[in-house]
């Protein structure tokens, strides 16, 4: 049995090691391991290095984009997701055009500068020219100002291309798992679940012109620190300009459910999601970095935290109501009975206690993408 005095000594080395890892240029994917890897001590400087950059690279503002769950209708059976189509135990709906033109008023007004539009993914013809209507609709009465993020999942080029042309300018398409081996433990082994058309969607989606996001799941059964250090550098690799990315919270009807036992405890996932922010700020210094809702389900001050280790964008939800109980991607999710101006209020002094001011009126749009185009 080793000595007390070598667990000291060991701890100390270690820390020195993080230290030295913080100070390189480039991380490698030992490196990253390590990072990953790091107590409670130790992490602390992980995200101390991360806010640093954050504040050197994008100031310290934070932008709002209105969230619109627009529909659970969802074609795919993703292991994982509380609205897969397998799931026959929630009330189906598509938003009427009116809501969402309504929520979409209320980001204007309120200044938040870019709505989400997020849904289960439908390639129709009549989706496909319904959101393309939404698209035209919303651009006309914001005078062209409101900046539009779409998040429908995989469609062909030409959809894309349509959704570009009538206004959407970022797309946020997760990976969800960039290791295929994982890919294939989360989703059915067929066409519609199939990896390589998902990486195939993301090129296009650069190709079209979009600012283009990307994402996983943190903490979710058979993944390993491996796996998510290769998932920082996949995101690295395929120069993302936006990252959306949060902890796996199961739902009980679903496959993944099973597995709740072998999960990690939500806490250890918060905060390995934490980690996986602030080390994806120390690789990416100027791309934009979601505090996403699930963030917010393991901890109520989830998106402030978020804020603090290196992301900056927020999207409050702008969905009715009455429909917000029934778009549960996971357990818990936060805020299905606040109405938008309430959680308006509460998110704006949540924050300013976080440190950073909203950009109010401002697509906020990804500096790195801004600088590629250069
Ligand atoms: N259908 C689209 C967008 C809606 S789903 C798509 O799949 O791209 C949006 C995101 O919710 C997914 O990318 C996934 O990462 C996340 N999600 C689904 N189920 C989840 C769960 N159980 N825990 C955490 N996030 C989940
Ligand atoms: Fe559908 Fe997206 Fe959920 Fe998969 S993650 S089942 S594509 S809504």
């Amino acid at each position: 049995m080793p000595s007390m005095a070598y667990f000291v000594y060991k701890r100390k080395n270690m820390s020195k090691s993080i230290q030295k890892i913080l100070i390189q240029e480039s991380l490698s994917r030992e490196d990253i391991i390590c990072l990953l890897k790091a107590d409670e001590k130790e992490r602390t400087l992980i995200f101390e290095k991360a806010a640093q950059i954050k504040t050197k690279y994008l100031g310290d503002i934070v932008y709002f984009r209105g969230l619109i769950e627009y529909s659970n209708i969802c074609s795919k059976n993703c292991y994982y997701c509380g609205i897969r189509s397998g799931n026959k135990k929630m009330m189906l709906y598509e938003l009427p055009e009116e809501d969402v033109f309504e929520a979409a008023k209320y980001a204007y007004e309120e200044g938040y500068g870019s709505l989400v539009i997020q849904a289960g993914e439908i390639s129709s013809k009549k989706f496909i020219k319904k959101i393309t209507h939404l698209l035209q609709k919303i651009k006309a009465m914001s005078n062209g100002e409101l900046g539009i993020t779409l998040s429908l999942g995989e469609q062909t080029e030409e959809t894309f291309q349509t959704w570009f042309n009538a206004g959407a300018h970022r797309y946020l398409l997760r990976i969800e798992a960039s290791d295929r081996e994982l890919y294939s433990k989360l989703h059915p082994n067929n066409k519609v679940h199939d990896f390589d058309f998902r990486l195939h969607s993301l090129k296009l989606l650069r190709k079209i012109g979009y600012q283009v996001g990307t994402g996983v799941m943190i903490g979710l059964p058979f993944q390993t620190i491996e796996n998510l250090a290769d998932d920082l550098l996949f995101m690295r690799d395929l120069d993302i300009d936006m990252c959306g990315m949060g902890p796996y919270i199961e739902h009980e009807h679903t496959p993944l459910y099973e597995y709740k036992n072998q999960l990690m405890s939500k806490r250890e996932r918060f905060v390995l999601s934490l980690k996986m922010i602030a080390i994806l700020r120390i690789l990416m210094k100027d791309i934009n970095i979601a505090a996403s809702t699930a963030m917010q389900t393991l901890d109520v001050a989830g998106r402030e935290k978020a804020i603090k280790v290196g992301a900056n964008i927020v999207m409050p939800n702008l969905t009715p109501l009455k429909y917000r109980d029934s778009y549960l991607l996971y357990e818990d999710k936060p805020c299905i009975d606040e109405e938008a101006s309430e959680c308006n209020n509460c998110l704006e002094a949540r924050i300013k206690i976080a440190g950073a001011t909203i950009g109010y009126n401002e697509w906020g749009d990804s500096e790195h993408f801004k600088e590629r185009k250069k």
